[in-house]
């Protein structure tokens, strides 16, 4: 098992003004890979608050640890002081990430750019770390190495913070996940009430006991209970799981039409095609 989890540094994420969607992407990506995000700490941007997460985040063992957020040049931008204070690294200008930031202006056409401290603070990285490419923004992101953890700091800003992720973070946790597969599959049931199917859900569980099964329950329209139930089956091998992931969303519908519900779609959900890519 590879343990995943992620740090989300920004105030804003806790007052209400941003929801932490950077979270619920990071757990789609890491989810469709055949992992899972293990646990999601959020704090404020103060280095005390950012030093004793990580401590404790890293006391968890995780094999990998995603920080979002607080890289860029303003002041609030303190996770990776923050985290060089808690592990006690110097911070220091590294000079990949200084190129990496003229590339970035000079492709902007500004060049020669001018480094002001707010510039140069974005080349400052904890010592003994390697940037991170970003190619839909400024601030590299980071990767360094603590306690048997890799942690990657990644900026907030989400097309940024995703960018990094596929580039930098998948190929690593795929390459420690080695073969998984998953299959996911989708149905949309009409008709059936969530009590009546927590029976048929818990024998289905016992029958399946590696399965992912959850219902969603969506309201109820002209009358009628509207649920939407995921199955998902994660395994070394795709026609094991491809063949569990059918024969489970089949013994459900069998039940539901026991129930006197309808089941109105079955979906197969691949990356790419899913909810959100
Ligand atoms: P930048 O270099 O652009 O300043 P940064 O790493 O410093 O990036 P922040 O300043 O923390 O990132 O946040 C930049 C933007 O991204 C803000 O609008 C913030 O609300 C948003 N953001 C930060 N964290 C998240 C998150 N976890 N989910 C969604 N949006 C986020
Ligand atoms: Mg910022």
């Amino acid at each position: 098992m590879v343990r995943v989890e992620m740090l989300a540094v920004g105030k804003e994420l806790l007052i209400g003004r941003t929801l932490n969607s950077n979270a619920l992407w990071i757990g789609y990506r890491l989810a469709r890979l055949g992992s899972m995000l293990k646990e999601v700490t959020t704090v404020d941007d103060d280095l005390g608050e950012i030093g004793k997460a990580l401590k404790e985040t890293l006391a968890r063992r995780p094999d990998f640890l995603v920080v979002v957020g607080g890289l860029g040049p303003t002041p609030d931008d303190m996770t990776l002081k923050g985290i060089a204070g808690a592990l006690g690294l110097a911070v220091r200008r590294n000079a990949a990430a200084l190129g990496l930031i003229k590339e970035h202006y000079a492709k902007r056409g500004i060049s020669p750019v001018e480094l002001t401290p707010a510039r140069l603070k974005m080349a400052r990285l904890p010592a003994g770390s390697t940037p991170l490419r970003n190619d839909a923004g400024t601030a590299p992101g980071v990767r360094l190495e603590a306690r048997g953890t890799a942690i990657f700091c990644l900026p907030g800003v989400p097309a940024e913070m995703r960018s990094i992720f596929r580039a930098s973070v998948e190929p690593e946790v795929k390459a420690r996940l080695g073969r998984v597969h998953r299959t996911y599959v989708r149905m949309k049931l009409f008709g059936v009430l969530e009590s009546n199917l927590a029976p048929v859900l818990s024998k289905e569980l016992r029958r399946h006991p590696g399965a992912y099964i959850k219902s969603h329950p969506r309201g109820v329209r002209e009358g009628v209970s509207r649920i939407e139930l995921d199955v998902s089956v994660t395994g070394p091998d795709p026609k094991q799981t491809g063949d569990e992931g059918g024969a489970i969303a089949r013994e459900m519908a069998r039940a539901v039409v026991g129930l006197g519900g309808k089941v109105v779609s079955v979906r197969g959900l691949k990356g790419g095609e899913d909810w959100w890519t």
